[in-house]
C-alpha cells in the first residue's frame, strides 16, 4: 500500500521483496572476490532502512586487507596489461561496463534501494542511466587525453606528458552509492590508473555487484580492488597507505579534515575532497510562487534530503513570502512517504538509525528556536528510518538548522529583502558547494550567479547533474572538482620532457 502524504499517520506496511538477490560480500581483490585476511573471515551486517534488519553479512577489511587491495593495484599498476594498452582498448572496456549496467539496471536499482531506501524509480530511471552515461562520457576521454609541446627557450623542444598517476585510493560515502562510485572510478580508469576503492560501511552491495560487472567488462585483475569497512579502520588504512599516489575523498567535512592529515603525514598523496554543504536556494520577487515551491521542494527533499549539495537554506524574497510558506508546506504534506520500492513513493527511509536520530535532534532544536514549525516534526510509523517530511518557517541565519548540515528531510525557509543582502547572508557560511537562483530576471540571475561563492550556481534548475559539469566545493565544502574535463586532472601527473633542438652541448 502506497501511503499518500504522511498526514495520514499511516504505519509503514506491507513491505515489497526487492527483486534481486545479494551475490557479492566479499572484496574484490586482484580480480577475485575473497574474505577478509583479518579477524578470521570478520564481517560486519549490511541493514535494509525499511526494516532496520540485517540482509547480508559483508566482509569487513582493516589494515591488512587494504594492504593486500594496494599490493595488487600497485602490481597491475607496474606489471599488468592497463597501463601498456592502447587508450582506445581501455575505453572499449568501459563501454562495455556501461553496456552491462543498461543490461542489469533493474538488478542494481533493486540493490541500491534495498540497502540504500532510495525511490527505486530514482534509481532506475535517473541514477542508473547516468552511471552508464558517466562512464561512456569518460570512455570517450581515455584516448583524447595528451599533453602539448612549446617552444619553451627557442633551444629546447619541450613536450609534457600526461600520465596516470599510479594507485588511486578512494573513499565514498553511502547517499548515492553507485553514482560516488561513477564519479571516481570513471575518470581514475579512463586516464589509466588502478584503484583501491572503500565503500561506505553503510552501503557495501552495489559497488561490489558493479565490481563483478567490471570483471565481465574484460577489466584485467588487479585494476579495480573493492573493499567494504568502516572509516577509522579501513578508511584510514587507505588514506594512509605509502603506496596509495592518490587519494580521492567523498564525505563529511570533519573526515575530511582526518583524511587530508594522514594523507600528508604519510607519503603526501595528493587529496581531493568533496564535502558537506549548507547550499542557499533564492527565491527573487518576480518568481512564479508556485513554481519556485516545486523546485525548492525537490532542491531539499531529493533522496531524503541526503545531498551534500541540498538547497537546505531557502531564502524567499519578502514580497512573495507568505504565499510560498503556505505553498511549500501544503507541498510538503502532500510528499509520498512510504516503502520506496512502491510505484510513485517519492521519500524511503533515512540511511540508518545514526542519520534518524540526528535528523530528529535538528528538528528538535528548530522547535526550541524561535522557527515556525509549520508540518512535520516527527518521525513516520513505527518502524524502519522514516522522518515526515519538515517545513520550518521564521528561520534565522544563526539557528543550528540554518548552519549545519543537516542531511535530512527538513526545510529551512528564510525572509530576505534585497539581492545584496542575501548574497552576503547565503556567503556567510563554512561551506560554498552549490546555490539555486529562481528568477525570470536575466539580470537578477547574472549577479546572483557572480555573487555566490559556490562551486555550482543552478539557475532556474536544480540538481543537473550531466558527466560533462564539474562539481566541488568552495571554502570547506571541499578541494578540487570531479566530473567533466576537471576530473582527469586529478589522476595525471605531467611530466615535461625537454630535448635541445641541435647541437646538445652535453653530447
Ligand atoms: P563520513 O565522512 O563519516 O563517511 C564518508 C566515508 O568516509 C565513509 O566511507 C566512511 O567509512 C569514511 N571514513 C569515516 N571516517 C574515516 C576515517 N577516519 N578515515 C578514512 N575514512 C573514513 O560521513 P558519514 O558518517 O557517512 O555521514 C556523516 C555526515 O557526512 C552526514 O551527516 C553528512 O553531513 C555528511 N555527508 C556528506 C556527503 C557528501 O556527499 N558530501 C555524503 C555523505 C555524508
Amino acid at each position: 500500500r502506497t501511503i499518500r502524504g504522511f498526514g495520514t499517520n499511516a504505519a509503514v506496511e506491507e513491505l515489497v521483496t526487492p527483486p534481486v538477490k545479494i551475490s557479492y560480500t566479499q572484496h574484490l581483490i586482484n580480480g577475485q572476490f575473497v574474505d577478509s585476511a583479518s579477524g578470521n573471515c570478520r564481517t560486519f551486517p549490511a541493514y535494509d532502512p525499511r526494516t532496520e534488519k540485517v540482509i547480508a553479512h559483508v566482509a569487513e577489511a582493516d589494515a591488512e586487507d587494504v594492504d593486500r587491495a594496494v599490493k595488487a593495484a600497485r602490481k597491475a599498476f607496474d606489471e599488468g596489461p592497463w597501463p601498456k594498452m592502447t587508450a582506445y582498448e581501455r575505453s572499449l572496456i568501459l563501454l562495455r561496463f556501461a553496456d552491462l549496467v543498461d543490461k542489469h539496471r533493474d538488478e542494481l536499482a533493486a540493490l541500491e534501494t534495498w540497502n540504500n531506501g532510495k525511490p527505486y524509480e530514482q534509481a532506475a530511471k535517473a541514477e542508473l542511466p547516468s552511471l552508464a552515461r558517466l562512464f561512456r562520457y569518460y570512455a570517450g576521454w581515455a584516448d583524447k587525453i595528451h599533453g602539448m609541446t612549446m617552444p619553451a627557450d627557442g633551444h629546447h623542444h619541450v613536450q609534457t606528458l600526461h600520465e596516470p598517476i599510479g594507485v588511486a585510493g578512494q573513499i565514498i560515502p553511502w547517499n548515492f552509492p553507485l553514482i560516488m562510485f561513477a564519479w571516481k572510478v570513471g575518470p581514475a580508469l579512463a586516464c589509466g590508473n588502478t584503484i583501491v576503492l572503500k565503500t561506505a560501511e553503510q552501503t557495501p552491495l552495489t559497488a561490489l555487484y558493479a565490481g563483478k560487472l567490471f570483471q565481465e567488462a574484460g577489466l584485467p585483475p588487479g585494476v579495480l580492488n573493492i573493499v567494504s569497512g568502516y572509516g577509522p579502520t579501513a578508511g584510514a588504512a587507505l588514506a594512509s597507505h605509502m603506496d596509495v599516489d592518490k587519494l580521492a575523498f567523498t564525505g563529511s567535512t570533519e573526515t575530511g579534515k582526518v583524511v587530508l592529515q594522514l594523507a600528508a603525514n604519510s607519503n603526501l598523496k595528493p587529496v581531493t575532497l568533496e564535502l558537506g554543504g549548507k547550499s542557499p536556494f533564492i527565491v527573487c520577487e518576480d518568481a512564479n510562487v508556485d513554481k519556485a515551491v516545486e523546485l525548492a521542494h525537490f532542491a531539499l527533499f531529493f533522496n531524503q534530503g541526503q545531498c551534500c549539495c541540498a538547497g537546505s537554506r531557502t531564502y524567499v524574497h519578502e514580497r512573495v513570502y507568505d504565499e510560498f510558506v503556505e505553498k511549500a508546506k501544503a507541498r510538503a504534506l502532500r510528499r509520498v512517504v512510504g516503502d520506496p520500492f512502491r510505484k510513485g513513493v517519492e521519500q524511503g527511509p533515512q540511511i540508518d538509525s545514526e542519520q534518524f536520530k540526528k535528523v530528529l535532534r535538528y528538528i528538535k532544536s528548530g522547535v526550541e528556536s524561535d522557527a515556525k514549525l509549520e508540518c512535520g516534526g516527527d518521525r513516520f510509523g513505527s518502524r524502519g528510518y522514516f522522518v515526515q517530511p519538515t517545513v520550518f518557517s521564521n528561520v534565522q541565519d544563526d539557528m543550528l538548522i540554518a548552519q549545519d548540515e543537516i542531511f535530512g528531510p527538513v526545510q529551512s525557509i528564510l525572509k530576505f529583502k534585497d539581492l545584496k543582502e542575501v548574497i552576503q547572508r547565503s556567503n556567510t557560511t563554512r561551506y560554498g558547494l552549490a546555490a539555486g537562483v529562481f528568477t525570470q530576471n536575466i539580470d537578477t540571475a547574472n549577479t546572483l550567479s557572480r555573487g555566490l561563492r559556490a562551486g555550482t550556481v543552478w539557475v532556474n534548475c536544480f540538481d543537473v547533474f550531466d558527466a560533462a559539469i564539474p562539481f566541488g566545493g568552495y571554502k570547506m565544502s571541499g578541494i578540487g572538482r570531479e566530473k567533466g574535463i576537471y576530473s582527469l586532472h586529478n589522476y595525471l601527473q605531467v611530466k615535461a620532457v625537454v630535448t635541445p633542438l641541435k647541437n646538445p652541448a652535453w653530447l
